[in-house]
């Protein structure tokens, strides 16, 4: 498939495209022939804060629209969305890696668009009658500017998913795409002005950390901020609100997913779930299950069986639509993944499959590789790899495990496999986690189920049908003196 002839990497402020204000690019290289895609706008201070008053200018006469205007917008755009599939699906294979043939992106945005359009009239406040005297009541009201900020592993579903609760509930936004992916949220930009949207109500800027993710998290009139990413930054987006005004912040973080198989588990079931969880988007996935282990009866069997299917991936360009193993995003992505090989080689766990990059191969690749009965304390199996790399560990008894796989800072998702219903539940509540499979592990979700970690994974929950929608709303308290 080939590259769209015209890609836009403008800045998308106030209804119109500009360049940046200071007329400075960065480099999009594809990353699996590491040539130039584009050259894309890079947001300046002033762009940043351009973008934050267009959206307060857009707050007060899009917040007074009902509910069903501001859908029409959305129901508009997902169509616009969906017609686009391929298109974006192409320009992600080129900016970030993804096959083309494993890219759902678009129509999970789409969807996204289409149920918050529905959704608005969910979150109601509250009435008391319980103090005499008094009729009292809860109002729940947008809270004016809410930043977005999003990676680059599955960028338009995150973007759906923090841009349509907050819009349908009446506030006004700034989104910043993450620099290693920001040609679909550029993209999306020219959909929404076909789509209508007024001026200033979405507004989405391409750049960097530093500036414009910084002027984002310390800005006056921002006052609330989702974020997707790592927990460095996240750390830091935290603490720019902690010196600024006290926005609003939700974080969801990165992941240490611990997978726990035991030995009644459907063996076959196991090893495709939990070997699809850390090969998809070639291991970058924030809740893919990076630690597996696998009761001692059943070791070997599992681990020969999970070889096999690990390494029977179509490695290959991702605008192939064939290919379900790309590239790493990046260089930076790339170096980092092959530093933890190297610490893994030296950990005193085994190198059982794979353990470099092709050498057959330019881009940025990794084999997928399994290291087997690696030390817990080893930093491969502490920090977050975001690469097709997976330790499996052998265990003999429940405690001894369950001590094991909650022993890390992450609490993103956990997984058990087996058939003893006693067990399945003592896990269910026993591990550390925002998210718990059994009998299944990500990329299982549920859709009408909160979505976020526990620990040092995240802080709020996101997902259908109203944990989003209350990420965006104040509460006020009103008080009626009956006389
Ligand atoms: P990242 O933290 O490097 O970047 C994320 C975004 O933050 C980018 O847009 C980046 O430009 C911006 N940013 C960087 N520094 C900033 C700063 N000082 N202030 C404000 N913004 C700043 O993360 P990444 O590499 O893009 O994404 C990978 C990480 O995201 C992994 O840790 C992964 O686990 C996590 N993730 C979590 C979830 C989840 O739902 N919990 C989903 C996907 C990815």
């Amino acid at each position: 498939m080939a590259l769209p002839k015209h890609i836009e990497t403008r800045l998308f402020i106030n209804g119109e495209f500009s360049e940046s204000s200071n007329g400075k690019t960065f480099d999009i290289c594809n990353p699996a022939t590491t040539k130039l895609v584009a050259k894309v706008y890079e947001a300046s201070e002033e762009d940043t804060n351009r973008a934050v008053a267009a959206a307060k200018d857009a707050f007060p006469s899009w917040s007074n629209l009902s509910v069903e205007k501001r859908a029409s917008y959305f129901k508009k755009l997902a169509n616009l969305i969906r017609e686009s599939n391929d298109e974006f699906a192409a320009l992600e294979a080129a900016s970030m890696g993804k096959p083309m043939g494993t890219f759902h992106d678009a129509m999970m945005c789409a969807s996204k668009f289409d149920y918050f359009a529905e959704a608005g009239y969910l979150v109601q406040g509250t009435t008391s009658v319980q103090t005499p005297g008094f009729l009292n009541m809860t109002l729940r009201q947008p809270y004016g500017v809410v930043a977005a900020i999003i990676p680059w592993n599955v960028p338009l579903l995150f973007l759906a998913s923090k841009l349509a609760p907050a819009l349908i509930v009446g506030n006004t936004t700034v989104l910043k795409s993450s620099e290693k992916a920001p040609l679909t949220s550029a993209k999306l930009a020219t959909l929404v002005q076909k789509a209508g949207f007024p001026p200033g109500v979405i507004n989405i800027i391409t750049g960097f950390g530093n500036v414009s993710g910084s002027i984002l998290s310390h800005h006056m009139d921002v006052r609330a901020l989702s974020f997707t990413g790592s927990g460095r930054t996240g750390r830091l987006i935290q603490a720019a609100a902690a010196q600024s005004n006290l926005k609003a912040v939700m974080l969801e973080l990165g992941g240490k997913s611990p997978a726990v198989i035991f030995e009644d588990a459907d063996l076959e079931d196991a090893v495709k779930q939990t070997a699809f969880s850390i090969q998809m988007n070639s291991g970058q996935v924030c809740m893919a299950n990076s630690r597996i282990y696998v009761q001692d009866t059943i070791y070997d069997k599992y681990l020969e069986a999970f070889k096999e299917r690990f390494s029977a991936v179509t490695m290959g360009d991702p605008l192939d639509k064939s290919v379900n193993h790309g590239p790493q995003a990046d260089a930076i992505q790339h170096k980092t993944v092959i530093k933890y090989l190297e610490s893994g080689k030296q950990s005193g766990g085994k190198l059982v499959l794979g353990g470099s990059a092709p050498s057959d191969r330019e881009g940025y690749y990794i084999q997928p590789t399994v290291f087997s009965n690696t030390p817990e304390d080893a930093t491969i199996m502490k920090e977050e790899i975001f690469g097709p790399v997976v330790n499996i560990n052998v265990f003999k008894t429940e405690e001894e495990v369950l001590a094991k796989a909650n022993d890390t800072e992450f609490g993103l998702y956990a997984a058990v496999f087996t058939k003893n219903i006693d067990r399945a539940l003592r896990f269910a509540k026993g591990l550390e986690a925002g998210n718990v499979g059994v009998n299944c592990t990500s990329p299982t979700t549920g859709r009408d189920m909160p979505f976020g970690g526990y620990k040092s994974s995240g802080i709020a929950r996101e997902g259908e049908p109203t944990y989003s929608l209350n990420n965006f709303l104040e509460t006020k308290s009103v008080l009626i003196k009956i006389s």
